[in-house]
């Protein structure tokens, strides 16, 4: 049997219900437009890269807008995530696995792209089931950068090759198998169970929840 130092959440569509990213990500489209930069220095970037993208090329084209349109785009985001946490919980069922992992001697850890804010809301309690939440905030290196959940490892004191990176994200698997960790996909969030296979899930499961009683 090999042993299992920790297992690492994502949080959005994996522990909880997505938050609509599509859309967020059109919102902060439209403010960067509306503050000049041009559409090709973010084509095909994800939300956060998108503002650290624009604020580089307005600092270099337009520095007068560009310490307002960071700030500006930021909140917005924040905005949103706060917005959706207020009428969000996680999965029924998530506290369960939760506790039944850890009462076999597993780590567990939160990575997440969100704001430790909208943790907070969303699962006040999650200090009483898990040992390390590495949120936004809480990095300046975001999945699919692998020191993101290298941070989270690290608090756990786990090895990454005997750890699971659980999570609904395309970014989740492929920071998971540059760290050669085992990584689950689940359908609960943003993918198919193709897009994860591509991503490098080694498995996909429905969802989350019964983690706890195949995992040996
Ligand atoms: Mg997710």
């Amino acid at each position: 049997m090999t042993t299992i130092d920790a297992v690492l959440f994502d949080f959005d569509g994996t522990l909880a219900p997505n938050l609509d990213l599509p859309d967020m990500r059109r919102q902060v489209i439209a403010r960067s437009l509306q503050a000049g930069i041009p559409e090709a220095v973010f084509a095909d970037l994800y939300i956060v890269e998108i503002i650290e993208a624009g604020h580089a090329w307005l600092c270099a084209h337009d520095s007068a807008r560009a310490s307002h349109y960071k700030n500006s785009a930021e909140q917005l985001i924040v905005d949103i995530e706060i917005g959706a946490a207020a009428s969000t919980d996680v999965f029924a069922g998530v506290t369960d696995m939760l506790a039944g992992l850890r009462s076999r001697g597993i780590k567990l850890g939160i990575v997440t792209r969100n704001c430790r804010a909208a943790i907070d809301t969303v699962f006040p309690e999650h200090h009483r089931y898990v040992d390390a939440l590495h949120a936004r905030d809480d990095v300046s290196h975001l999945k699919p950068d692998p020191r993101h959940l290298l941070a989270n490892l690290s608090a756990l004191a786990a090895r990454p090759a005997s750890s699971i990176m659980v999570g609904d994200g395309a970014l989740d698997m492929r920071a998971g198998r540059e760290l050669d960790m085992r990584c689950i996909g689940v359908l609960t969030g943003s993918n198919d169970a193709a897009a994860l296979i591509q991503a490098g899930a080694n498995e996909v499961q429905d969802n989350c929840l019964q983690l706890h009683k195949f995992l040996s």
